[in-house]
């Protein structure tokens, strides 16, 4: 197996891990993935397998069109999901997709969670949408969370979840707990007031600064 593929395997094992820990999941629930461009491949996690327990042998390498390359456990129910988000998102290096509370309360109440604050709006870009429902780990799922994930970087899984997406496994681990941290800050700014949203111009604003100016290895030139 090429040396990128292990890599990423060791990769999203370790932020499987991270997942579980930070609580976005209970048990064996969620999944996650990454691609590997040069490849064209996909590394996932394996269906249902413990995440405090798994090793980079027990993540399965695929193809875009879900063929299984390399591994000897059964990757994770939400493959089509996944696959299809990177298809259809050429910028997305990396998928997670968790069951964390209070994103999932919005996605019961069927509620997209609103840009409130200012690290939603930079790193999601605009509101986290809600996918119609479809059952856990069926083809129209992965349908309607193409449809509805569009351009930003979360969508919320009616009645079950949410995915988030980023340009690295960090970002899309990022993605999941500002949304989980966005949803949370919602339902209680509603318990004191009517929570205040973000305007349209300073969201893109925002996410604008976010893509090219945020952290270390971004480019200079005229911040908006
Ligand atoms: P897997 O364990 O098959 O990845 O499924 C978990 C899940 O969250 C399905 O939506
Ligand atoms: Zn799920």
């Amino acid at each position: 197996m090429n040396l990128l593929a292990e890599k990423a395997r060791e990769q999203v094992a370790r932020a499987g891990v991270k997942m579980a820990q930070a609580g976005l999941v209970v048990g064996t629930w969620g999944n996650v993935s990454c691609r590997v461009s040069r490849e064209n491949l996909v590394v996932i996690t394996p269906s249902g397998m413990a995440y405090d327990s798994l090793q980079p042998r027990d993540i399965v390498v695929v193809s875009l069109d879900g063929e299984i390359v390399e591994g000897e456990r059964k990757p994770s129910t939400e493959l089509e999901l996944h696959i299809w988000i990177y298809r259809a998102r050429t910028d997305v290096q990396a998928v997670m997709h968790t069951h964390s509370v209070f994103a999932s309360a919005m996605a019961v109440a069927r509620q997209p969670i609103p840009p409130l604050v200012e690290d939603i709006a930079q790193i999601v870009g605009g509101q986290v949408p809600v996918a119609e429902y479809a059952p856990a780990g069926s083809r129209q799922l992965a349908r309607n969370v193409v449809a509805a994930l569009g351009r930003r970087n979360a969508v919320l899984l009616s009645s079950h979840g949410m995915v988030g997406v980023g340009s690295s496994l960090d970002e899309a681990f990022n993605v999941c707990q500002v949304v989980e941290k966005a949803a949370q800050i919602y339902l209680w700014a509603g318990l004191a007031g009517k929570p205040a949203v973000l305007s349209e111009k300073e969201v893109a604003e925002l996410h604008y600064n976010y893509l090219r100016f945020y952290g270390q290895n971004k480019g200079g030139g005229e911040r908006k």
